[in-house]
């Protein structure tokens, strides 16, 4: 295991503590989660230095629009990852957009527009809740 990939105890905390949430977490959330406490992690600023690291790693996303953060459903990556999110339950799920970034990204660029980052978050009814 590269340098890269190692985490800290901290983050292992933070980063198990998001992916048993079936819904993306704040950092208060997930510092008020079941026993994150135990390992340690008693502070907001410990949870932020965390996430920082482990969105630096793409093991974590931050998703603008709920002001939250969900664990990466696959292997680690930095580009950015677009999400799916559900109104009625907030359940999210993870969008490839590699394809749409670049046609975004030239867009932007022939519009004159200095691209800092982009965001993909669809909102809309995730599959349980259409049942229901
Ligand atoms: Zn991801
Ligand atoms: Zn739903």
């Amino acid at each position: 295991m590269n340098k890269q990939m190692k985490l800290t105890p901290n983050q292992t905390a933070v980063l198990e503590t998001l992916s048993k949430s079936d819904k993306p977490l704040s950092a208060y959330e997930i510092l008020n989660f079941e026993n994150i406490r135990d390992s340690g992690i008693k502070a907001p600023l410990t949870v932020y230095r965390a996430l920082d690291k482990l969105i630096d790693k793409g093991r974590v996303h931050r998703i603008e629009s709920l002001n939250a953060f969900v664990a990466c459903d696959g292997k680690p990556h930095i580009e950015p990852a677009g999400f799916v999110i559900c109104e009625s339950c907030k359940n999210t799920l993870e969008l490839r957009i590699r394809d749409c970034e670049d046609h975004l990204t030239k867009d932007a660029l022939k519009k004159g527009f200095q691209v800092k980052g982009i965001r993909v978050e669809v909102a809309g009814t995730c599959s349980d809740c259409q049942k229901s």
